[in-house]
């Protein structure tokens, strides 16, 4: 291994990734791409998975730069929103234009202090080489949670699962069965729709009535137009499940209270009480064959619960992403806020000088929250600013 002596050149900036986040760093932040490196282990967003599907967000908000053509001159005539493989292009073109060297590879672990890191990349052919910065950036992104083990031992797979099948035209994993998605928000709505046309029938497991944007709920995080569909699907087929013209599956919509699986069954369970909202008071007991199933419960603050047969049923699980970061003693200890993410203060540094971090791994939920980190910004350390509430140690956080 190079020591830090060893004559290799030694780079302003590092940045660590190639979604969206590193290219909002090398075309908005304050290090010149003629002195950036960027390494990442692939070019475009972390997105990717969800191929020709319609994202959420508008043209505008998804933006990294301002350069003229940009993503608009990507996206069709009469379209809002680009595709996720639409946006992915835009990010990899942006990345590549930018001026700084891109290097590609998986960054294993970053040792050493301000001024010299060490960057350790897997390379593409299985050797391992290593990059000297004076700074780092990490825009390391998110990934959707997976199930836990006992889940994922019964079966149950990720959001991302469904898209990647649909992207295959595949619908075997779901196609005459019931499917239970766990999660409700932007994610489970969303999965929920690609496999409604070939299902048996599709349960929604949410902790909570998300409501549509921006009528229901404000929160730019609340259901968005692709869930609208998912939405009218669970009102409709609670006005035709059964009747004989009706030929899309049964789509229903539970807060629920407990989910369990054991003995081969999949077994959930709700109250009245919570579904009082546009979709639970259209998917409880009573207004369909599926529902039939329900049994009150014999005590206990839930008053239903019903269950299906696990060698019958699919799983899908949609809780949420969580960040993704390289391995080593030093990302491990920088410190993160109550989610996992990086704590960064208002330069994006985090608690160790030198490192930065923007993007879903440093808690920027979408594309036009990411900032960039103001590297030679006059520092203020992380120490003396901004430690939210509840930040601690990544270690304590982990164990
Ligand atoms: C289903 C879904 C839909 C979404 N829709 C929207 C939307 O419509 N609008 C919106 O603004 N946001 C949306 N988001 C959120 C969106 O994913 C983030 O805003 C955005 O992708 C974050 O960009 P990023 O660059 O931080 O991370 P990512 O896009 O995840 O990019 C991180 C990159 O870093 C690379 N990387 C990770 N680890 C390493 C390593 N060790 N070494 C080298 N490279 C590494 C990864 O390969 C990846 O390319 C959505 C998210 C999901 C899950």
């Amino acid at each position: 291994m190079p020591s830090f002596n060893e004559k290799i050149r030694r780079w302003r900036l590092a940045v660590i990734g190639g979604g969206s986040a590193a290219a909002v760093q090398v075309r908005q932040g304050d290090v010149p791409p003629q002195e950036t490196i960027v390494i990442g282990a692939r070019w475009g967003t972390g997105m990717e998975f969800l191929g020709n599907f319609i994202l959420q967000s508008y043209v505008e908000e998804l933006q990294v730069s301002d350069s003229p053509g940009g993503l608009r001159s990507v996206v069709d005539p009469g379209q809002l929103r680009p595709s996720a493989s639409q946006f992915d292009g835009y990010v990899r073109d942006s990345l590549m234009s930018s001026g700084a060297v891109l290097k590609q590879g998986r960054v294993l672990e970053i040792e050493g202090t301000e001024g010299a890191f060490l960057i350790h990349v897997l390379n593409g052919d299985g050797t391992i080489s290593y990059v000297c910065a004076e700074s780092v950036v990490l825009a390391t992104g998110s990934a959707p949670r997976q199930p836990s083990r006992r889940w994922a031992e019964a079966g149950a797979v990720s959001h991302e699962v469904v898209h990647a099948d649909i992207a295959q035209r595949r619908t075997e994993r779901w196609a005459g069965r019931s499917v239970i998605v766990v999660g409700a928000g932007n994610s489970g709505m969303q999965a929920a729709a690609l496999v409604a046309p070939d299902a048996a029938e599709v349960v929604l497991l949410g902790n909570r009535y998300v409501g549509m944007f921006p009528t229901e709920n404000p929160d730019r995080f609340a259901w968005r137009a692709p869930s609208q569909l998912t939405y009218e699907l669970v009102g409709k087929s609670a006005l035709e499940c059964g009747e004989r013209k009706w030929r899309t599956p049964c789509v229903r919509h539970l807060v629920y209270d407990g989910l369990d699986v054991e003995g081969g069954r999949v077994s959930w369970t709700y109250s009245e009480s919570r579904n009082q909202n546009p979709l639970g008071s259209r998917s409880l007991p009573g207004r369909c064959r599926h529902a039939q199933a329900a049994e009150r419960t014999p005590s206990g603050p839930a008053d239903w619960r019903e269950s299906r047969d696990l060698a019958r049923t699919t799983v899908v699980w949609a809780t949420g992403n969580e960040p993704v970061f390289p391995g080593g003693e030093l990302v491990a200890t920088l410190v993160r806020d109550d989610k996992g993410a990086l704590a960064v203060d208002e330069f994006g540094a985090t608690s160790t000088p030198g490192v930065f971090a923007l993007g879903a791994c440093a808690g920027q939920p979408s594309v036009n929250e990411t900032t960039p980190a103001l590297v030679r910004a006059e520092r203020r350390f992380f120490q003396r600013s901004l430690r939210p509430a509840g930040a601690t140690a990544a270690k304590e956080v982990l164990t």
